[in-house]
């Protein structure tokens, strides 16, 4: 079969390699029917994520038919399609109980940290892949859903509700401030409408980005590139900052923003992988009653974000900017890899 493989810093190849089988009884072989890239392929291909060993199949969203299982998989068949979560959960260790599947133990690097597609074994961006822990690691794509807007389920729109919204403890009336309008600070304002704010702000150095958002739910765009960006918001709020600020970039500049616009006894909820240290201003912070946030995405919301698109009340058509065969990978990278010239967010790979 072929597969996307990464070859150390700055190279990536679409190259022949064995299938994948049957390793454990909890797994299953899926046939990939649509893949996509996401903001941290780009990262891992820069170098910044160092577990990503050379020859790594990358890739953990995507949407496929099962093709085998294994012997202890009863839920799923050959042939259901499938969504394929970018977290990976055994659902019996402890943290699996609790539903922070982020970190489960079972996992196969052995690391606890449930996100292995793409990471710490072979990911999506193939023909077929194997996944462990299939019944739990895996949601049947309901009726009337198509293989591109499912896929959204895969990360993006559980990162943005979980660790933007939900931990953003978003309610009703909030004026609610997200930071990058890349495809997780979009799904962010996605389903920052779940909760009735009375504002969402998008805030971008990418004024296409600002423009895009009114499309997700924003009500509000503010470019952050001019000097006074941070007055445009608070004059968007009663002068005091916003409830809610989610960092949506993974810069130490934008988690300095974060704090300079939140009001006293608000949230900052940061979403943003972050590859620099940043600094944490407790000496002025501590008297501003602030609940700081960060968190890998659990998952455990998907469910609920499928009924939710299996029933319309979830728009994610507009997520998806560019299609490609899988076959033409490389050229989808280069695409996604150019996001400010190409307005790219979602690239969608059918195979
Ligand atoms: P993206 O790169 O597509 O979008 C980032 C956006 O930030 C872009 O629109 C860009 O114009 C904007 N931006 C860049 N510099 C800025 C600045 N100085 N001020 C304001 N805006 C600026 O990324 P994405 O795919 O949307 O992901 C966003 C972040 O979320 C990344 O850091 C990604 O790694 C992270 N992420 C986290 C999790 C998690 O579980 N916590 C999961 C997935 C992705
Ligand atoms: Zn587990």
């Amino acid at each position: 079969m072929k597969a996307l493989v990464y070859q150390g810093p700055g190279s990536i190849e679409w190259q022949e390699k064995p299938a994948p089988r049957i390793q454990k009884p909890t797994d299953a072989i899926v046939k990939i029917e649509t893949t996509t890239i996401c903001g941290t392929d780009l990262h891992i291909l820069k170098g910044d994520v160092p577990a990503v060993e050379s020859g790594r199949t990358l890739g953990h969203e995507g949407v496929g038919v099962v093709t085998e299982v294994g012997e202890a998989v009863t839920e799923l068949a050959v042939g259901d399609r499938v969504i394929i979560s970018c977290i990976s959960a055994c659902g019996k260790c402890s943290y699996c109980l609790e539903g922070m599947y982020s970190h489960c133990l079972a996992d196969e690097g052995a690391s606890g940290i449930g996100w292995i597609l793409g990471h710490l074994i072979d990911g999506t961006q193939a023909e077929l892949v194997r996944i462990p822990f299939a019944e739990t690691s895996l949601h049947k794509v309901p009726e009337g859903v198509s293989a591109e807007e499912a896929a959204m389920i895969s990360d993006i729109l559980p990162t943005g509700h979980e660790i933007g919204i939900r931990y953003g403890a978003v309610e009703p009336g909030d004026v609610v401030a997200v930071i990058g309008a890349g495809p997780v600070g979009l799904a962010a304002m996605t389903t920052a409408s779940l909760y009735g704010p009375s504002r969402v702000i998008a805030i971008d150095i990418d004024p296409n980005r600002v423009e895009q958002a009114k499309r997700f739910g924003a009500s509000d765009g503010v470019v952050s590139s001019g000097a006074d960006w941070r007055e445009q918001v608070l004059a968007l709020t009663d002068g005091l900052g916003v409830d809610v600020a989610i960092e949506a970039v993974g810069l130490p500049s934008t988690w300095d923003m974060s704090l300079e616009i939140v009001r006293p006894g608000g949230h900052v909820a940061n979403v943003g992988v972050h590859g620099k240290p940043v600094t944490f201003p407790l000496e002025s912070a501590w008297i501003q009653n602030l609940t700081i946030t960060t968190g890998l995405v659990n998952t455990d919301t998907s469910r609920m974000l499928i009924k939710l698109l299996a029933q319309g009340r979830l728009d994610v058509a507009g997520f998806i900017s560019h299609r490609f065969s899988l076959g033409d990978i490389m050229d989808a990278y280069d695409t996604f890899g150019r996001a400010a010239e190409t307005k790219a967010l979602k690239v969608i790979l059918t195979a």
